[in-house]
């Protein structure tokens, strides 16, 4: 298909939708929405799939509950606009090593049936194609936060 204008926050929200019985009571989600956010060109269905892996692994990652922040802003970098959105875990955090590899495709640390390894792999493949940008800091115990840059003005 072809890319169409819309809000990110939709794609967000529908992959919130979809997990909501993941997202158990002890599961709290914040979101900040910042405010004129524009709308983006985008494979709104690819965008709403990457939500949905990110959100699905944070949710994963703690298994004790926990609070998943999102946040998205305007940035100016490298001479363009870009809507960046933020997903923040409390959850277990990912070694350095671990953290290397996260976006190989196979790549998992979950038991079989748990994970294919292919969320963040195909994720990192659908941002790059929208010319975007994905990056990832965690910390082991204290949480994984992943954000991900999509440019304003592309058709
Ligand atoms: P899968 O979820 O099937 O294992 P992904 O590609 O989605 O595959 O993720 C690869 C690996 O990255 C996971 O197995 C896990 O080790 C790590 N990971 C991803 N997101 C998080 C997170 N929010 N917190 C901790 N580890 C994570
Ligand atoms: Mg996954």
């Amino acid at each position: 298909g072809k890319p169409k204008i819309g809000d990110i926050h939709n794609d967000i929200d529908a992959a919130l939708m979809l997990l909501r019985n993941k997202l158990a009571k002890n599961i709290t989600v914040s979101k900040k929405y910042g405010d004129k956010i524009p709308e983006i060109a985008a494979l709104h269905g690819q965008i709403n799939q990457v939500f949905t892996n990110i959100i699905a692994n944070a949710i994963q990652a703690m298994e004790n509950g926990g609070k998943i922040t999102i946040t998205t802003k305007l940035v100016h970098k490298e001479e363009r606009d870009y809507v960046s959105i933020s997903i923040k875990d409390t959850g277990a955090g990912m070694s350095e090593s671990v953290k290397a590899k996260i976006f190989e495709p196979f790549f998992t640390t979950k038991d079989i049936g748990e994970g294919t390894g292919l969320g963040l792999s195909i994720s990192y493949g659908i941002i790059r194609n929208h010319k975007g940008t994905i990056e990832v800091f965690s910390e082991i115990g204290k949480g994984t936060e992943f954000v991900i840059c999509l440019p304003v003005g592309i058709e």
